[in-house]
C-alpha cells in the first residue's frame, strides 16, 4: 500500500524547479527581477536560445523562471501580486537597460529613462 502524500519524492529542497513559464524573455526578465527583489534566488531557462540565435525576436523564444524548491511558496506570492499588477495596468521596460518597472513609475528607477508612451 502506497501511503505517501509527497508525489515528488525526488525533489530537493535546492533542486530548482519551474515558477513560471514566460511568454518571453522580457516577461522573465521582469519576473526575474521582482523575485530577486524578494531577495529569492533564481534563473532563468531557456535564455540562452535568444542568445544563440540572435535574431530570434522575444515572442518566439521559450523561456521559464526557476527557483529553488524551498522558496516557490514564497516567490509564488510575489508572482499572484505580480499578476494582479499586470491585469490592472500594464508595466513597462526601460528601453534603454530594460529594466521592469511598474506601471505607475514614469521614469525607469533603475537609470532615470523616461517612460516612452507611445509604444502602441
Ligand atoms: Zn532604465
Amino acid at each position: 500500500m502506497q501511503n505517501t502524500n509527497n508525489s515528488q519524492s525526488n525533489v530537493t529542497s535546492f533542486d530548482w524547479v519551474t515558477l513560471y513559464n514566460a511568454e518571453n524573455s522580457l516577461e522573465a526578465n521582469i519576473i526575474k527581477g521582482l523575485i530577486l527583489n524578494a531577495g529569492i534566488e533564481c534563473q532563468i531557462k531557456g535564455e540562452i536560445l535568444q542568445g544563440a540565435m540572435g535574431e530570434i525576436p522575444f515572442e518566439q523564444t521559450q523561456v521559464s523562471v526557476q527557483v529553488y524548491a524551498i522558496k516557490e511558496r514564497h516567490a509564488r506570492e510575489i508572482l499572484v501580486n505580480y499578476q494582479q499588477v499586470k491585469q490592472s495596468a500594464p508595466d513597462w521596460v526601460c528601453p534603454n537597460c530594460n529594466e521592469h518597472n511598474g506601471s505607475t513609475f514614469d521614469f525607469c528607477w533603475s537609470c532615470g529613462t523616461l517612460k516612452n508612451d507611445k509604444s502602441e
